[in-house]
């Protein structure tokens, strides 16, 4: 199954990518990726584009969407693959998650400008793609511009992360709604980047335990965000909770993307691959 070349989570210009769905979709072809999904944050705009895309290069294509989600403190992705982006509840769902997105930005811009950083809304907005969409990566962008930080991972060292200036706590979906939502519309529902949460093990182990039991389907465990222990760490929760393993770069762009396209690690033999499921 490790032979399928899976990246199950990118991005474009749909949410913050930098690529638009077409390119992102020619990218992947020419990295080798022959099962690709487009996830974009709370957003299923971007799909038909990458589809008809995949279509002509005789791509797979997996329809698919990242959503933002509050739990406990903290933010927490869950990726939805093979979803119907037709499906009413998904969209009006996912309507009303990116609905408080222009507010927050009004905030951050705020926040920013309180300590000497003036016009980071307009800054930002040069770099969304959709109007609907503004996230912090297009702040940050904007910060790198301002000369501000070197680069992006800079930016969230210094600015825009939890504890630092320019961040801003937000209301997200629940995780019951996400999973809810990405069930109903056929998918499968993926924890994304474990790595990145800064939960306890008790925690980690109860939101895992939650999700499961919700009827959540699998866990990003070869990503981008997670090194080589992650990886291992990730891969004995998957067997832990009976989650099958997927594999995704959570590609942002060329200058933006620790990982390209195709080029996260190879899932752990032993274990379920999420795309068992999908072709
Ligand atoms: P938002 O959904 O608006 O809160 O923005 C989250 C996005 O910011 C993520 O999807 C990434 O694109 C970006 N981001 C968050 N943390 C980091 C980080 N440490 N390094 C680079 N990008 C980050
Ligand atoms: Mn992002
Ligand atoms: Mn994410
Ligand atoms: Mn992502």
């Amino acid at each position: 199954m490790n032979a399928v070349n899976a990246d199950l989570h990118c991005h474009s210009t749909a949410s913050d990518g930098t690529l638009a769905p077409a390119a992102v979709v020619r990218r992947a072809h020419a990295n080798g990726v022959d099962l690709l999904a487009l996830t974009d944050h709370d957003e299923l705009l971007g799909l038909p584009e990458a589809a008809a895309t995949a279509a002509e290069l005789g791509l797979r294509f997996v329809p698919g969407v990242e959503v933002s989600v509050s739990w406990l403190d903290q933010t927490v992705h869950i990726v939805g693959l093979g979803v119907d982006p037709s499906n009413a509840a998904l969209i009006a769902g996912l309507d009303r998650v990116r609905s408080g997105r222009d507010g927050r930005a009004a905030k951050i811009a705020a926040e920013l400008d309180r300590i000497g950083i003036h016009g980071a809304l307009e800054g930002a907005l040069r770099y969304v793609g959709n109007p609907a969409l503004i996230s912090r990566a297009h702040f940050a962008r904007f910060l790198v511009e301002a000369g501000c930080a070197k680069n992006v991972h800079d930016v969230f060292l210094h600015y825009l992360a939890r504890g630092k200036p320019g961040y801003v706590d937000h209301v997200w979906a629940t995780l019951e709604d996400a999973v809810g939502w990405i069930k109903g519309a056929g998918g499968l529902a993926v924890i994304a980047h474990p790595g990145r949460y800064r939960l306890s093990h008790v925690e980690m182990d109860i939101l895992f335990d939650k999700f499961r039991e919700l009827g959540g389907d699998a866990v990003e465990v070869a990503c981008g965000a997670h090194d080589g222990g992650q990886v291992l760490a990730f891969a004995r929760m998957a067997r832990k909770f009976g989650l099958m393993a997927s594999r995704a770069s959570d590609f942002h762009g060329p200058e933006d993307s620790p990982i390209d396209l195709g080029r996260a690690p190879p899932l752990p033999p032993d274990l379920t691959p999420v795309w068992s499921r999908l072709i």
